[in-house]
């Protein structure tokens, strides 16, 4: 039972935060622990790009909606989908009326909406669901019975975005999105699935000399990161202090067979990898698993 403690003219609840700011530094500090629990430690997440699958209709899908067909029961797995072209026009229309960052932020999701419902099409009858955020808490029912959840991918900031350090463009993106989900579950796998073969030094679509980074860890590619990225920088930003996702996978889906080597644990494009915290070895327990 929580002891009630007064004195102060206030009642609190004995704990360690206790009569404390939450915005002192010494506070919360305090807080800091060396693992989280893993919600869902053996689910892999498949992020399919919007602009670089999804925009390339049939030619692009349909081979790797077959392959996504074949991994379902070798894997629990869930798909995320971005927005591809019509988030970059409808974002131009909503600049040009002069909306809101937050207003911006907010239409993303339903364009992504649309392709989780292309995608939901072709994949009903396997057993794959498209799956409303308010049903989160309902994703280990669908991955026990084999299901395979779509979901979209942009993070639900909407009119809370907070405004970007540049330009006014929402600056938590779908990769952002997809790298917190798999992050806050502790997910076993992030395989994103775009049409390069992996992160390039440059962009290959500019630069003929763009040269193919098989292997790079976190910290080599914030020491130099390319001038431009093939996932959402914030993503990057965020992993630096995250505590669950130490490999990212980035593969070409235009390349039959590369997303399946991945999920298999080769490196089948770039893997991008994050060393584990010195005091939390691998398979150590996790806190509040016991
Ligand atoms: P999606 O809508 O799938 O997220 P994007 O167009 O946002 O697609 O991202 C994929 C694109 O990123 C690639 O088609 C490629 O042209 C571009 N890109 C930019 N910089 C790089 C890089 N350093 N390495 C690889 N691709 C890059
Ligand atoms: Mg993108």
């Amino acid at each position: 039972m929580n002891k009630l403690v007064t004195g102060d003219g206030r009642t609190h609840i004995q704990s360690s935060l206790m009569r404390e700011s939450l915005q002192d530094r010494r506070v919360t500090r305090k807080t800091d622990n060396s693992s989280d629990f893993h919600i869902l430690p053996d689910a892999v997440l498949v992020g399919i790009g919007g602009q670089s699958i999804f925009d390339r209709g049939r030619d692009a899908l349909l081979p790797l909606v077959d392959e996504i067909r074949a991994l379902r029961g070798q894997h629990k797995m869930m798909l995320g989908v971005g927005g591809g072209t019509r988030v970059r026009h409808t974002i131009s229309v909503a600049l040009d009326l002069g909306l809101p960052i937050g207003g911006i932020a907010q239409l993303v999701g339903a364009m992504e909406e649309l392709n989780a419902v292309l995608l939901n099409a072709l994949l009903a009858k396997d057993g794959f669901i498209g799956m409303p955020r308010d049903h989160f808490w309902e994703l280990p029912l669908y991955l026990d019975v084999g299901m395979v959840p779509i979901v979209i991918s942009i993070p639900p900031y909407h009119l809370w975005e907070p405004p970007p350090e540049r330009g006014n463009l929402p600056a938590h993106g779908s990769d952002f999105g997809l790298f917190q989900l798999a992050e806050v579950l502790a997910m076993k796998q992030l395989v994103f699935v775009k049409d390069e073969d992996g992160l390039y030094t440059k962009d290959p679509k500019h630069d003929r000399d763009a040269t193919l980074i098989p292997e790079i860890t976190l910290e080599e590619l914030l020491a130099s990161p390319p001038p431009t990225t093939i996932l959402d920088r914030m993503l990057f930003d965020a992993w630096k202090h995250a505590r669950n996702i130490e490999r990212i996978d980035i593969v070409n889906g235009l390349v039959p067979g590369r997303l399946t080597r991945a999920l298999a644990g080769d490196n089948a494009g770039t893997v991008i990898t994050k060393a584990r915290p010195a005091d939390t070895p691998a398979g150590a327990p996790q806190g509040g698993a016991a």
